[in-house]
């Protein structure tokens, strides 16, 4: 790769990525050894140079494959050079870009920056890992502004109730190393929290809460996540070290993205939003350099789920 410094701001991005560099840079990332075939696996691979493309020499197997071959950018039609840009975008934005600003800023048609936008969610998944040690627990309603909606929608959903728009997410996050997980839920039952603190969180984790009876399972004799509350509804924010804050924060930096970004909220979408949210929380103390490089190698180690998401068609 070219020796320049690494970018540490969207237009020195600009600047750096011409199309060469950014396919340079993917090459970087997923052949860090030189290129191998997709297919069987074959370092024995002949490259076609004035088609960018790749042959495995394997008998039997002869794939053709480019470096963006089971990437999360197979088959795009746009250059890789707007994709490395808007993903700069997405990940360094504090509270995350609409598609239509990505349209405007690399030059597309909305629909492909819905499009980019939709796959480079997919790839921010958030990892299956399980936080210890002690853990803040907390959830909070995400969704519209009624005032702010379309006449025929306020009335649709005002019939349906007052918080019938809302969703509702629940954090959990690590004290010490202050990652956090999140997910949307259908309701706040102590069957459903205690569901996604076993799928979040190590058994014999503390866990810090607010007063809500969804977390009473826990305070049981012999509970497997020993929990300490805050009454909020005392005004008791932080006793000792027991808080929520952590989340607080978290909640704050999603709903400001939602708020930003999301028009019309529905809650089979919003579990995109949260995981999106959750890679920037997570990263928010690095460069802007490094936020972008660890969202590109999840967007290059994205293949089987990516196939799963086409319906296995990434041959
Ligand atoms: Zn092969």
């Amino acid at each position: 790769m070219v020796a320049l410094k690494k970018p540490q701001t969207l237009i020195q991005a600009v600047r750096y990525f011409d199309p060469e560099t950014a396919e340079l840079y993917l090459k970087s990332i997923k052949w860090p050894d030189g290129p191998c075939c997709p297919q069987c696996g074959s370092v024995s691979v002949g490259s076609i140079k004035s088609r960018r493309r790749y042959q495995c020499r394997e008998k039997g197997c002869r794939k053709q494959f480019s470096v963006l071959t089971g990437t999360i950018f197979e088959g795009t039609h746009l250059g890789l050079d707007k994709w490395v840009v808007a993903i700069w975008m997405i990940v360094n934005c504090r509270n995350g870009v609409s598609s239509c600003e990505i349209a405007r800023t690399i030059g597309c048609k909305q629909q492909s920056a819905w499009h980019l936008l939709h796959r480079v969610r997919h790839c921010l998944q958030q990892a299956s890992d399980r936080l210890s040690g002690t853990v803040e627990a907390d959830a909070t309603y995400v969704g519209g502004i009624v005032k702010n909606m379309n006449k025929t929608r306020r009335r649709e959903v005002r019939s349906r109730g007052a918080w019938s728009n809302k969703t509702t997410v629940h954090a959990v996050r690590e004290r010490a190393s202050g990652q956090v997980r999140a997910d949307v839920i259908g309701d706040e039952t102590g069957e459903t929290i205690r569901g996604v603190i076993s799928r979040r969180v190590e058994p014999r984790s503390y866990l810090h809460t607010d007063a809500s009876p969804s977390y009473g399972w826990a305070s049981r004799p012999f509970s497997e996540y020993p929990r300490s509350a805050v009454n909020h509804a005392r005004d008791e924010y932080v006793r000792d070290n027991v808080h929520v804050n952590g989340c607080e924060n978290f909640f704050n930096c999603l709903r400001r993205a939602v708020k930003g970004t999301y028009v019309r909220p529905a809650p089979e979408h919003l579990g995109a939003y949260v995981d999106e949210a959750v890679f920037r929380f997570n990263v928010r103390n690095e460069t802007e350099w490094d936020r972008f490089d660890a969202a590109m190698r999840l967007a290059v180690g994205k293949r089987l789920t990516y196939s799963k998401l086409t319906g296995g068609a990434i041959r």
